[in-house]
């Protein structure tokens, strides 16, 4: 794209949100972003961005007529059509046969899970390759995005390594809640999703496939995060494997009653959990006691900021 293409596009991208800017005042930023070496659709994304917060815009009102803009995984909103610079980090498997591929990709402010549809028709991607990915819709999922690659998404391969943010995170504290949805549940096997009552949110009426689960908010005085264990982490927790929980649902007939055991084992407990960030959830990897300690130091340092 040559320099006049950029100039419009990004003059038509800031006329959609609200700013009329000039066509000099855009070719003076990406001279100016020029003599830092930074060119191309990095420019042109900077100089969109710098552009609109001058003109005071929030950069989310960029993307109000639907136009693709520039943005890091740290800005993304529902609702959006983005163009994202960004790096394979992980591969999932897949049991649609509506999905061609799905995992996460991320920059240095974030990961988001993506998924390229089999009607897109796109090559799939490669895992620690970084790529350019333009007009990729942004849709959401209980309160977390996802980025959506279909037939009008272009995909480039870039030659750089994109840095993307450590995910892994360290959190002690006690187990303030669990959450609906812990324990004993059935999955869409389209999907993956929750099936409440048989009821697939997306594919209706299905035959769900058991899966055990813990959601629960761990609180450490001054924070909190909402954790996710799988039915591997919420065994080596609790001691209630797949098998068990579905015996213990047979036996009571009521499958709430597995929810109800792993509450009594865990709540107000202190731990130590690990795992990988994804959006307002931690995804657990480890979950080690820990003494009541941890927390009471933490609880200590949001005390002295409070005072300061
Ligand atoms: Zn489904």
């Amino acid at each position: 794209m040559n320099n006049t293409d950029d100039v419009a596009s990004i003059q038509a991208t800031l006329k959609n949100a609200g700013a009329e800017v000039t066509p000099e005042q855009i070719e003076n930023k990406l001279k100016s972003l020029a003599q830092f070496k930074v060119t191309g659709a990095e420019a042109k994304r900077n100089a969109t961005r710098s552009l609109a917060k001058a003109a005071g815009l929030d950069v989310k009102t960029l993307f109000a007529g639907g136009e693709t803009v520039p943005v890091t995984v740290g800005e993304i909103q529902p609702g959006m059509r983005v163009e994202l610079r960004a790096k394979v980090v992980q591969l999932w498997d897949s049991t649609s046969d509506k999905i061609a591929q799905t995992g996460l990709v991320g920059d240095s402010t974030g990961v988001i899970k993506f998924t390229i549809w089999e009607n897109a028709e796109k090559e799939v991607l490669e895992e620690g390759a970084s790529y350019r990915i333009t007009g990729a819709s942004i849709s959401s999922y209980n309160d977390r995005c996802q980025l959506n690659i279909n037939k009008n998404t272009t995909i480039t391969q870039l030659e750089e390594d994109i840095e993307v943010k450590a995910q892994e995170e360290e959190f002690t504290g006690a187990i303030v809640s669990i959450q609906n949805g812990s324990g004993l549940i059935k999955r869409c096997p389209e999907c993956n999703r929750q099936v409440k009552k048989g009821i697939c949110s997306e594919h209706g009426k299905v035959e769900g496939i058991y899966d055990l689960r813990i959601k629960a908010v761990i609180d450490n005085g001054i924070e909190v995060r909402e954790l996710i264990l799988d039915a591997e982490q919420t065994c080596a927790l609790t001691g209630i494997s797949l098998d068990k929980a579905k015996e213990m649902a047979t036996e009571a007939m009521d499958a709430s009653v597995v929810e109800a055991e792993i509450t009594d084992k865990i709540i107000g407990r202190f731990y130590t959990a690990t795992g990988s960030l994804m959006s307002r959830y931690m995804l657990v990897k480890a979950m080690d006691p820990a003494g009541p300690a941890a927390a009471i130091d933490k609880a200590a340092i949001a005390a002295e900021l409070e005072a300061i």
